[in-house]
């Protein structure tokens, strides 16, 4: 008898990213792959003294005082927000896979950036997603080719990481963030906006948020804590305009009826204790050092290979190659050496936009591996580029971040 899957179930493709980091666990690996908080940095996790109520199961939207916590966040980043259009995720990736059950059928157009977050190319491809990509320079997207996008084939919605983006750690302009928000508020395209990178920040830049500047078109809000206090906890969220939260929620129901309340709670108690801001300068203090030793060492170790753009937060460089290379197979020699990153190919939603490229993350390895692991992986980059036969011409784009 034959195994009858459902379509979505044959559409289902593994993460590299996960399969990297199985990898990358042993010991002695060098790994600028993963999206990872340094150990050494996150919180210790003491449930001592938690309210024996989070045993029990729990309201679908979250716990009331964490619901608050999270809409005063947003309404002082000046989002129309209050507690009651608060939903607590298990993890900001749940808030993806929800918005893909709520908006995407078979074929249903969505438009992204180019590159964008690998996990959501996979989860709204699972829900049968076609994706236009719209390139994406260190200012932000084209609003005009934003709204040509649109006018060719209207997309469920757009779905855009403005502020430290994964992976090219670029964050948009002001302007550009006002002209993006007027051609959704013409055009009243949905925007969903994925933010998990927003506090992690090194030097000032404008990161309010797009959902704020929106008048007209709906949106939904994406939060996490993972990237600033422990992953393990899957606790995030989502926030949005009044039409679409009811369908959210009951998508959420059906999912997993509620976030881990365990760590809802130990969250509320950590974000409300005095030692949160010190923890969170001590996380910006230690990734701003991190980023510029591995600045440095790129420019020491990669200026003939790649042009990028030295972050102003989030957790990632973007390197992009100029020339020609097999990231794959350079990656299968890197791994050998006990050195890790991610190939760009991945990020890209369609394959007409791709450029080589790679994605390092700053944060995870201390700052003397780092500048050994970018020497050894400018070495093996070095004998894969393809270079002297197809260079490739970059068009330059302002920083967002020094240089
Ligand atoms: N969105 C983006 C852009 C991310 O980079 C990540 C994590 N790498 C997530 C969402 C998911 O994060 P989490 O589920 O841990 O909140």
């Amino acid at each position: 008898m034959t195994l009858r899957l459902s379509r979505r179930a044959e559409r289902l493709t593994s993460s590299l990213i996960r399969d990297i980091l199985q990898v990358t666990q042993r010991p002695g690996v060098i790994s600028f792959a993963g999206g990872l908080p340094a150990d050494e940095l996150m919180p210790p996790l003491d449930f001592e003294g938690l309210a024996d109520d989070c045993r029990q199961y729990g309201p679908s939207e979250g716990e009331p005082a964490l619901r608050s916590l999270i809409a005063e966040r947003l309404s002082a980043l000046g989002m129309d927000c209050s507690a009651d259009r608060v939903l607590v995720t298990s993890g900001s990736q749940q808030g993806i896979d929800l918005v893909g059950k709520l908006f995407v059928d078979e074929g249903s157009p969505v438009v992204l950036e180019a590159p964008t977050y690998l996990a959501t190319i996979q989860a709204l491809g699972a829900y049968g997603a076609e994706f236009q990509g719209l390139p994406l320079s260190a200012d932000g997207i084209d609003p005009d080719a934003l709204r040509r996008a649109i006018a060719r084939r209207r997309p469920a919605f757009v779905y855009l990481i403005p502020t430290f983006q994964n992976p090219s750690g670029y964050c948009y302009t002001d302007e550009v963030r006002h002209a993006v928000a007027a051609v959704l508020d013409e055009t009243g395209v949905p925007l969903i906006e994925d933010d998990p990178y927003r506090d992690l920040v090194y030097q000032p830049v404008d990161r309010t948020p797009l959902c704020a500047y929106l008048e007209h078109a709906p949106w939904v809000y994406l939060g996490s804590f993972s990237k600033i206090t422990a992953p393990g906890l899957r606790v995030g969220y989502l926030a949005s305009s009044p039409s679409l939260f009811s369908g959210l929620v009951r998508l959420k129901q059906s999912s997993d009826l509620h976030t881990n309340r365990i760590g809802q709670a130990w969250l509320i108690r950590f974000l409300n204790s005095a030692g949160f801001d010190e923890h969170m300068a001590q996380m910006i203090r230690v990734y701003g050092e991190r980023r510029d030793v591995m600045q440095i060492a790129l420019l020491r170790h990669f200026e003939d290979l790649a042009e990028w753009r030295a972050p102003a937060g989030g957790l990632f460089f973007w390197l992009r190659l100029t020339a020609e290379c097999d990231t794959l197979a350079a990656l299968q020699a890197a791994l050998g050496r006990d050195v890790a990153f991610m190939p760009g190919g991945p990020f890209f939603p369609a394959t007409g936009l791709r450029y080589p490229a790679l994605r390092l993350n700053f944060s995870h390895a201390a700052p003397e591996k780092i500048e050994q692991g970018i020497a050894l992986l400018a070495e093996i980059l070095g004998e894969y580029a393809d270079r002297g036969r197809t260079r490739i011409a970059i068009r330059p784009s302002r920083a967002c971040g020094p240089g």
